[in-house]
């Protein structure tokens, strides 16, 4: 059980831990938190944007689309590694998910498949958008993979949680593939690194 980390302690967190952070218009008060609860928090989900364009997947992230209402995650990770805080609180990152897979993630044990879609994702995950196109091809950048490890690596930090905290939207949301480019394998594996 753990309390969502306060504006400026999410903040701290990042800065840290190293990374270059832009706080984007009124993002400590930009949340969907009248739609729904916020906390208790239990993971950090990463996601790719489908998008390209720094300043354009910023805003896109920033205000969501039609249907779609922002925050569409609390950073976004640019290619270039820099982290910008859009939202602060509930946002609309994570869906409905797995029920198993919360489950799994509080234990910090294996993930089982993600089969359900039954469990309000929203409320309990901290989110990363990247900017990646998404399909395959599009690179990930050294800069912007050390900037997604040291996002993750500096939540879990202050939570006291393992790497097995840190999911990928496709391991949570049957019929999602994001991230896709690498395995969430393989950034948990840095992550492990990071916090030792
Ligand atoms: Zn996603």
């Amino acid at each position: 059980m753990a309390s969502p980390l306060s504006a400026s302690a999410f903040l701290d967190a990042l800065r840290d831990e190293g990374l270059t952070v832009v706080e984007v218009g009124d993002w400590r008060h930009h949340n969907r938190n009248h739609k729904g609860p916020w906390g208790p928090v239990h993971g950090v989900m990463i996601h790719h944007t489908a998008t390209e364009g720094a300043a354009r997947t910023v805003e896109l992230c920033r205000k969501g689309y039609t249907g779609l209402p922002g925050p569409l995650c609390h950073g976004v990770i640019t290619k270039d590694g820099t982290v910008h805080l859009v939202g602060h609180g509930r946002a609309n990152h994570a869906g409905l998910g797995d029920d198993d897979v919360l489950r799994a993630v509080i234990a910090e044990k294996a993930l089982p498949h993600d089969n359900e879609a039954n469990t309000d994702g929203n409320r309990h995950f901290y989110g990363f958008e990247c900017e990646n196109l998404g399909d395959g091809q599009d690179p990930w950048p050294p800069a912007q993979l050390a900037a997604m490890e040291k996002a993750a690596a500096a939540l879990c930090r202050r939570h006291g949680w393992t790497e097995r905290s840190v999911i990928g939207h496709l391991e949570w949301q049957p019929g999602k593939v994001d991230p896709r480019g690498f395995t969430m394998a393989w950034l948990r594996e840095r992550i492990r690194d990071r916090l030792k």
